[in-house]
């Protein structure tokens, strides 16, 4: 019965896991959706702005020339530019020069210039007059990281620069040089286009790190309440994943650490090769990497120690080749831990393919970012949407791995409980079983010691009756059934004692059957036992007081102990013993036989213990004298 119900329960909870799955992909589906839509939305909106990207309007070109003097690379001739249709030209420390045609300004709005790439050092601008004769510099202006950003002509994220009034063409001389990647996607905005852009670009980055600002606060609460060390490791992932993009757009700097040159510079490998660290932390704790792929702990152990190692090396290396090791050491990470997920999710783990999707959406506009800069394909949107689109829908699809994560503990948690249970109620009734069989054994036993305690008092008993038969056997003379010599002996003891007490004569009568020899002789030793019996029944029939007894002394000799009985009165009682022995006869195999008795009888008042034996001896001799006179008769004496 009790099974039964569990595994009732057990099956419930499996259909809520399997619910909760398919749940799970739904909000995945859902969060796709989200994703489609966002990117409709900034493509859009972004599309009225797509314009200033200046290389679709007038060709960018690059100097091939080692010359780093504006006096000098405005003389350079046409042929020594190179046209270009990309931006990104990698890590290189040298200074690049780039000359772009400004077209005449038709209309009487004021015109910027935006180089949308935040972490460069150096740019320095000129926009030069080459109509004349002498090419004239019409304005100059200095920017780049290692300027505190209070120095900025225009207080702005990118570096923007005012395009001075011109009737005719102009010549936009750049020069940049990074220690990071040189990347220069400019564009020409008309300030009416710009003010259009700036409006709902603030938007989407309000709304984006509001939404990051909103995981990350939400997965601290929970690790402050929870003390879960994953939720801490999200809201690390979600704070450096934000805070690079900020740094890259140039937000962080105008508003985290305007001061900070140092800062500023370093800001992009710290928080990257940071967020790599989260990322492979978080991933290891989700997957439950440690009990279920242990060589994989290992490797993920290793990784967190070289991104320590590389984020310590940032005090003693120089900014280059913390720039030049950054790329490959976060491809890399990303590699093994992308590899090894995809590993894990063919093994079976759900949640492994949420965080597929995660990177995948993430990886996804990354491409198409470098892609773009790379000059590879051409995107017609805005690159800071996509990457912010790509990271929200990482964000949610992680934290819906982790969410998936709590709920399979929390069934995990909920099957121990009822497991638990069960093993307590089992424990319970084996329990109840042990203390039925300890009752039953102890009423088994007090029933099994019972019946022996009874037998064994009937053995006790039988033997008592026993024992009393066996000494009341011993004290009695089988062939004439009177008490035996060692009851005499007894018997004459306490009747001496008794006469002590009471002063009471005590009298004691020996009698011994005369010429019992030619009775045994002449009729067989068979009549003399009957002749034995037939003179026991003749004292039995003479002897008639209770307290008297009489005792086969042995032989053919009786002794009568006569108690309080005077010397006259015991010599009257032998007396009749005597006369009735010799007129008696006996019948025996049909002969008659005929026999007498003599008889010796004294009595005492006895005063010590020795003297019952003297008094025995006495009527001995009197009956050895009766013998002697003749035979037949009784002699009698005081002792
Ligand atoms: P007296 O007149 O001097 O007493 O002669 P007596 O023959 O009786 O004496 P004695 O002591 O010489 O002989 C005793 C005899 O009694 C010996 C034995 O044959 C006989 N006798 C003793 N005990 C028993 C008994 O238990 N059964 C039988 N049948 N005879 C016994
Ligand atoms: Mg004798
Ligand atoms: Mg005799």
């Amino acid at each position: 019965m009790n099974n039964k119900s569990s595994n009732i329960i057990n099956e419930v909870n499996l259909d809520a896991a399997t619910a909760f799955n398919r749940n799970g992909l739904w909000v995945a589906l859902l969060i796709m959706l989200l994703g489609i839509v966002l990117f409709s939305l900034i493509s859009n909106s972004s599309g009225q702005g797509e314009g200033p990207l200046i290389n679709k309007k007038a060709k960018l070109h690059i100097a091939s020339t080692d010359t780093d003097d504006i006096h000098k690379i405005m003389y350079l001739a046409d042929s020594e530019w190179e046209s270009i249709e990309h931006s990104n030209f990698g890590i290189s420390p040298k200074p690049h020069w780039f000359m772009v045609q400004i077209p005449s300004n038709a209309a009487t709005d004021q015109r910027l210039i935006e180089v949308s790439f935040a972490n460069l050092d150096f740019v320095d601008i000129w926009f030069v007059d080459k109509t004349h004769e002498q090419p004239v510099i019409l304005s100059q202006s200095k920017s780049g990281d290692d300027f505190a950003f209070m120095h900025r002509e225009i207080a702005h994220d990118q570096f923007i620069f005012a395009i001075p009034d011109s009737a005719s063409t102009l010549s936009l001389f750049l020069r940049v040089e990074t220690q990071g990647v040189i990347n220069v996607p400019i564009k020409l905005w008309t300030e009416k286009e710009y003010i259009q852009y700036i409006a709902s670009h603030r938007v989407f980055i309000g709304i984006f790190y509001g939404f990051m600002a909103a995981m990350a606060l939400l997965n601290l609460f929970l690790f402050v309440t929870s003390r879960n060390i994953i939720t801490l490791l999200y809201a690390g992932y979600v704070i450096c994943v934000a805070v690079t993009l900020a740094s890259s757009q140039g937000i962080a700097y105008r508003f985290l650490w305007p001061e900070s040159i140092l800062f500023q510079q370093y800001s992009t490998p710290f928080f990257a090769s940071s967020m790599v660290f989260f990322l492979s932390h978080f991933t290891a704790k989700l997957l439950d990497i440690k009990s279920d792929f242990y060589p994989l702990y290992n490797l993920y152990r290793a990784i967190r120690i070289v991104i320590v190692v590389y984020i310590f090396c940032m005090f003693i290396l120089p900014f280059s080749a913390m720039v030049t090791i950054l790329v490959p050491m976060v491809l890399m990470v990303m590699f093994v831990i992308f590899s090894s997920t995809i590993y894990i999710a063919f093994k079976g783990n759900s949640i492994a393919k949420y965080l597929i999707a995660a990177w995948c959406s993430l990886s996804l506009s990354s491409f198409f970012v470098l892609a773009d800069s790379l000059g590879w394909i051409s995107v017609k949107l805005d690159l800071t949407y996509l990457m912010m689109v790509g990271a929200t829908m990482e964000t949610l699809l992680m934290a819906l791995g982790l969410a998936m994560r709590f709920n399979a503990q929390r069934i995990a948690a909920k099957q121990a409980h009822i497991k638990a249970r069960e093993n307590k109620q089992k424990a319970m009734q084996a329990k109840k079983e042990l203390m039925r069989l300890q009752i039953e054994t102890k009423e088994r036993l007090e029933y099994a010691v019972d019946a022996r305690t009874y037998e064994l008092e009937i053995a006790i008993r039988e033997l008592n009756e026993a024992n009393h038969e066996l000494e009341r056997k011993s004290a009695i003379d089988a062939l004439t059934g009177v008490a035996n010599r060692r009851l005499y002996d007894k018997s004459v003891l306490a009747e001496a004692r008794r006469s002590r007490r009471e002063k009471t004569p005590l009298a004691i009568a020996m009698l011994d059957i005369d010429d019992f020899k030619s009775v045994n002789d002449t009729y067989g030793h068979q009549c003399g036992d009957e002749a034995l019996k037939h003179f026991t029944a003749i004292l039995k029939e003479c002897i008639k007081r209770p307290s008297d007894t009489i005792c086969r002394y042995g032989g053919e000799e009786f002794v009568v102990i006569l108690p309080n009985t005077d010397l006259e009165g015991a010599a009257l009682l032998m007396e009749s013993v005597r006369a009735m022995t010799e007129a008696s006869q006996l019948n025996c195999e049909g002969e008659m036989i005929k026999f007498t008795v003599s008889i010796g009888v004294a009595t005492r008042v006895i005063s010590s213990d020795s003297e019952s034996e003297l008094l025995n001896a006495f009527a001995d001799k009197l009956l050895y004298k009766a013998k002697e006179a003749g035979r037949n008769r009784v002699m009698s004496g005081v002792f």
